[in-house]
């Protein structure tokens, strides 16, 4: 059996390595000269968007085979709005993964158990090697190849700004940063790669790219982000749901597939099981429409949760960091390993007063 994989990214990685599992030789394309994204950044799991499962990273080890070693856990968050800021503290609140060229980068930990080959410094295009081989799997980490087929249902659209920097950081600390003033009804955060890097990230609805640097000016200088930048990188992100996820031989992984949530732009998790669910069902192991359906149910819930959020000004923010900083509210969230997310998703709805119905409306008819 021939099958083609785009993009060496996680759920692409994710799938060979599956693929391999149970007795297949994919041929993988990927645009760049190595795996992992030109600049190293921090990505984090955080357990809370994801339960039942308590620790994603053994999950993927015990249901997926993917045993993957992260930077550190994360033991504590803080979040921050223009007059409130709360902390977490826990070890048991997620994980740092570092991404892209760095040799511990996820990308690089799944490239190194590869046997398939990968065809380097090549763009390929899903319908011309649907004519040649028996599967293609789409796992280019945009949402441009899912347009072109036609199947793209989007849902918001982001730019982001993000920067490595150096200065003084505790390494199992994640910090996010809620104004409207710089990123509208989006956010920014701090993740540390050690005690003396760390990611910064600003992520902005919206706006046209060329718009990013002055929020991006004004994100530092509210949150008094005085470090010394190393290098910056700017992206535009998309988040949508494909109205189906496989067409013909053509099979959608990662972000080209949706398996990614709005709420805080979260794919890692979703996208490395759906890269795993693809090989399964090329195998012959199942539908993999359905097999997929217990995440985009998941990932809808997130969605809610984003939808609602956009609704909130910087009164409504102070507010709820404030509740969310309560020692009742906290234990809820962080220990009781409830499925908090539609509780929090009805509590919003009730304050800003709007539906999940009136969202999904708007998708389907741009
Ligand atoms: C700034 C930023 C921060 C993020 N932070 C988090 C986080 O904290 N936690 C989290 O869970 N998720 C996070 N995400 C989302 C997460 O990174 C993605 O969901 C995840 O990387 C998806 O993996 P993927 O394999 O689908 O795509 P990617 O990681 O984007 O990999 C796609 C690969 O395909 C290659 N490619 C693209 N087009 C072609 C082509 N035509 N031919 C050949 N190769 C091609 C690319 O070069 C790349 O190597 C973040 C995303 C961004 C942009």
């Amino acid at each position: 059996m021939r099958v083609a994989i785009i993009g060496a990214g996680p759920s692409g990685l994710a799938c060979a390595l599956e693929l391999q599992r149970l007795g297949h030789k994919p041929i993988i394309f990927e645009r760049y000269h190595r795996v992992g994204h030109p600049v190293e950044r921090v990505d984090t799991l955080l357990h809370l968007a994801w339960l039942p499962v308590r620790d994603q990273l053994s999950y993927l080890a015990r249901k997926c085979g993917l045993h993957l070693h992260p930077l550190a856990p994360l033991h504590c968050i803080i979040m921050s709005s223009p007059g409130h800021r709360v902390t977490v503290r826990s070890p048991r609140l997620g994980y740092l993964l570092v991404r892209g060229r760095s040799p511990l980068s996820i990308e690089n930990q799944l490239a190194a158990g590869l046997k398939s080959p990968v065809i380097f410094e090549t763009v390929a295009d899903p319908q011309e090697l649907a004519r040649d081989f028996d599967w293609v799997v789409v796992a280019t980490g945009d949402s441009k190849p899912t347009r072109q087929l036609n199947l793209w249902k989007e849902y918001s659209s982001a730019v982001i700004k993000g920067a490595l920097v150096l200065g003084e950081f505790d390494p199992r600390t994640f910090h996010i940063f809620w104004d409207t003033r710089y990123a509208g009804h989006s956010f920014g955060y701090l993740a540390p790669l050690d005690r003396n890097r760390a990611s910064i990230h600003l992520c902005i609805g919206g706006i046209e790219p060329e718009e990013i640097d002055d929020y991006w000016e004004l994100f530092l200088e509210s949150e008094k982000l005085h470090y010394h930048i190393i290098e910056t990188y700017e992206q535009e992100f998309h988040c949508g749901q494909p109205t189906r996820h496989r067409t013909g031989n053509i099979l959608l992984v990662g972000n080209s597939g949706g398996f990614v949530c709005s709420l805080l732009g979260m794919g890692l998790f979703p996208g490395l099981i759906s890269g795993v669910l693809a090989a399964r069902a090329i195998a012959g192991s199942g539908d993999y429409e359905k097999m997929v359906q217990p995440l985009t149910r998941r990932l809808e819930q997130l969605n809610e949760l984003r939808f609602h959020l956009e609704k909130l000004d910087n009164r409504s923010l102070d507010r709820l960091v404030g509740i969310l900083g309560l020692p009742v509210i906290k234990h809820l969230i962080y220990h009781s390993g409830l499925n908090i997310i539609p509780i929090i998703c009805n509590m919003l709805s009730r304050l800003t007063g709007s539906t999940l119905r009136t969202r999904t409306a708007k998708a389907r008819h741009r």
